[in-house]
């Protein structure tokens, strides 16, 4: 008899990104989220990362529901990549459902997929799981926190939260239905860690609000906003303050604009009459009457405020008449970029506000003291802690700990690593397929690792291209051998060093004259041995060398 409730992260554990979380009873599986990660700076061309779905491919005909606790790219984004595999429902509430049919119609797989939205309070089943919707609060519109009812007791997956008693919409988190369910008893708890490290609470999003207030009354300057093109809130209040402040609104940047106008048709964003207008109208527009709102606020190459601070936006040039406010923390890895982005701001004599500076942003993620509430609310038998890397894990299991939890009791897994669950423990299982799939342009998991060994070869010692021409009969040399280099360059004694290549070269050739060597890979691999050799004593380089045979 399966007696076992499962839990296999896919993604989300000891990284930031690409969340999935299966749970598995019996023969039914249902997903939890499904997102995409962001390369490492090491990957070189590779676009984003999604979690290796494999064993859900495996798996297809077991999976019941796919389950999507709100519309952040770190939820959503691999979603396309996964149903192009496989075919299951997907349940999920009306603003995220909204975002994801944007991407799927872009992946043409609008049509096969069948989506069932649904409001925070209302349940539905799948296989032998039960699955609740509880509201809470987080930096974009519609997120819920899942209560899922398994045959030997209560999950409760937070998803991304934080508890803010003042939203500017939507609500407060429904702290009694938490209450209500750790009352009935809770078996796991599996908890978003992000904000582990921060103590206190986190600030609610009205607090934002004046804060724009101050910056665009106060300003004879053209404003210029960025933040996470999915925070439907912050978007609301900068409308707001501009309207009120008799400006115009204009939108530049691709998911700004998508988010924008799925959130007015299905009415999560209420833009006063005659405030937007169209980014190619502004040149009409007093600079003291506009605020413009854009993407890139983590720095993002290509995004329009990327495009604008290196002069390649098409409608909006920044000068001195700017006031330039980025709404934003940075996500780590993005500190660099964004960094970059606000130098060259400065350099054309923008004034730029960002975090340091103001308290321009909140974060969606509870703080230590909400996370302690959850717990306190839900009274888990079990704690798992999701959405962070080791060090977050392990603090949040810490915190649990001095909860009362037993650490027999909390299960710190990875991504693969399946927990097994029952009514009286919980422990480490066995691995399932996971990992990395990097995503190049439009294909799927082209970028082997090959591949990506070649591009950071070329990225950090450059390329020598050896182009020889040798007879067919005889293999010896007709003309050259002619040295080009890329990205390599030896400064010093640049010239005697191609001279040197070149030697290196014909000695190689000569030996194998001499050995009566004819085979043309044989001889590709020995003059590529010999270069790097050499090569790398003289320089201490290795960069890529590419022999070249031309047969005359
Ligand atoms: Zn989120
Ligand atoms: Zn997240």
């Amino acid at each position: 008899m399966a007696s076992k409730l499962k839990v296999i992260p896919l993604g989300g554990l000891n990284e930031i990104g690409k969340n999935l979380t299966v749970y598995e009873y019996g023969e039914d599986i249902i997903v939890v989220d499904c997102g995409l990660g962001f390369p490492d700076e090491d990957m070189y061309g590779v676009d984003i990362v999604i979690p290796d779905f494999s064993y859900l491919v495996q798996n297809k005909n077991r999976i019941r529901a796919i389950i999507l606790t709100h519309g952040h790219e770190d939820h959503i984004g691999g979603l396309p990549f996964l149903m192009r595999e496989i075919n299951a429902p997907l349940y999920t509430t009306r603003l995220t459902a909204g975002l994801i049919k944007i991407k799927l119609e872009e992946h043409g797989l609008v049509e096969k997929t069948e989506i069932i939205t649904l409001e925070a309070g209302q349940h539905f089943k799948a296989g032998c799981f039960g699955i609740e919707l509880i509201h809470i609060n987080h930096s974009i519109a519609d997120s819920v926190s899942l209560a899922i009812k398994t045959p030997i007791g209560t999950v409760i997956h937070t998803g991304d939260f934080k508890i803010d008693v003042t939203p500017i919409e939507g609500g407060m988190i429904d702290l009694t239905r938490f209450g209500e369910i750790g009352k009935e008893g809770v078996l796991l708890l599996c908890s978003d860690s992000t904000n582990v490290e921060k103590p206190g609470y986190s600030e609610s999003e009205s607090k934002v609000g004046p804060h724009f207030e101050r910056l665009i009354k106060g300003s004879d300057k053209r404003i210029i906003v960025t933040t996470f093109a999915s925070n439907v809130h912050r978007l609301q209040q900068i409308i707001n303050c501009a309207a009120k402040n008799n400006r115009k609104v204009a939108i530049t940047g691709r998911s700004m604009e998508n988010i924008m106008k799925v959130s007015m048709e299905l009415g999560y964003m209420d833009v006063p009459k005659d405030t937007l207008i169209d980014i190619n109208q502004i040149s009409s527009i007093p600079k003291n009457k506009l605020v413009i709102i854009t993407t890139g606020s983590q720095g993002e190459n290509m995004s329009a405020l990327y495009r604008m601070a290196f002069s390649g936006h098409r409608q909006v040039e920044i000068d001195a008449g700017d006031r330039v406010i980025i709404s934003a923390s940075a996500i780590p890895g993005n500190e660099t970029t964004i960094s970059r982005v606000i130098n060259e701001l400065f350099m054309k004599g923008a004034e730029v506000i960002y975090d340091r500076l103001e308290e321009l942003h909140v974060s969606g993620h509870a703080c230590r003291e909400e996370l302690k509430m959850m717990i306190a609310l839900t009274k888990p038998r079990f704690f798992m802690p999701l959405h962070g890397e080791q060090r977050h894990l392990r603090t949040h299991a810490e915190l649990a700990k001095c909860m009362g939890i037993a650490p027999k009791d909390i299960a710190i897994s990875d991504i693969g690593r399946i927990v097994d669950i029952t009514r009286k423990e919980i422990k480490l299982g066995g691995t399932v397929a996971s990992g990395k799939v990097l995503v190049d342009g439009t294909g799927v998991g082209d970028v082997g690792s090959v591949v990506l060994r070649d591009r950071r070869h070329l990225a950090q010692d450059g390329m020598v291209v050896v182009v020889m021409t040798l007879s067919a009969e005889d293999a010896s040399l007709v003309s050259g051998p002619d040295i080009v280099t890329r990205g390599f360059v030896y400064v010093k004694e640049s010239d005697s060093l191609m001279e040197e290549l070149r030697r290196v070269t014909m000695e190689t050739l000569d030996s194998c004259e001499n050995q009566r060597i004819t085979d043309w890979a044989t001889i590709k691999a020995k003059v590529k041995a010999n270069l790097s050799g050499y090569l790398y004593k003289q320089t201490k380089r290795s960069p890529m060398i590419l022999p070249v045979i031309m047969e005359v």
